[in-house]
C-alpha cells in the first residue's frame, strides 16, 4: 500500500493540494469530495497515514474513534442528520478504495439506495 510520502491525501493535509476544508482538529482533516455522489459528500481523515482499515492498529483506536464522532457532527453541521446520512469506508479491491488512505464517506442530502452496488 501506498507510503505517506506518495499519497495523495497526505498531500492535502500539507496543504501541496487545494482542497475545501469543512473542519479541522489536531486528530481529524475534513474536506469536500472532488467528485461528489450525492448533495452533500465529506471525506473525513485521520491526519496519520493509515493505508487503509487492513493496515489499521489497536493503537489508532482513538483516532478511527474520533473519525465516526467527527462524521456525525459534521453531518449535524451540514444539516443531514435529521434526515439521515451514510457512513461509508471503502476498503482494498472488492471494496472499491481508490485511495490509500483511509477515509469516512460521509454522504447526504438525498434518499441513499441500499445495497450498494
Ligand atoms: P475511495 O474510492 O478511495 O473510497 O474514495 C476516494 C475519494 O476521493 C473519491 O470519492 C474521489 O472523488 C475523492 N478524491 C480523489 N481525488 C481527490 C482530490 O484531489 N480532492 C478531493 N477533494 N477529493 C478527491
Ligand atoms: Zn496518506
Amino acid at each position: 500500500m501506498s507510503e505517506a510520502s506518495d499519497c495523495l491525501f497526505c498531500k492535502i493535509l500539507a496543504g501541496e493540494i487545494p482542497s475545501e476544508t469543512v473542519y479541522s482538529d489536531e486528530l481529524i482533516y475534513a474536506f469536500r469530495d472532488i467528485n461528489p455522489q450525492a448533495p452533500t459528500h465529506i471525506l473525513v481523515i485521520p491526519r496519520k497515514h493509515i493505508s487503509s482499515m487492513n493496515e489499521a492498529a489497536a493503537e489508532d483506536e482513538a483516532v478511527l474513534g474520533q473519525l465516526l464522532l467527527s462524521g456525525a457532527r459534521i453531518a449535524e453541521q451540514e444539516g443531514i442528520a435529521a434526515d439521515g446520512f451514510r457512513y461509508a469506508i471503502n476498503t482494498g479491491e472488492h471494496g472499491s478504495q481508490s485511495v490509500h488512505h483511509i477515509h469516512l464517506h460521509v454522504l447526504g442530502g438525498r434518499q441513499l439506495g441500499w445495497p450498494p452496488g
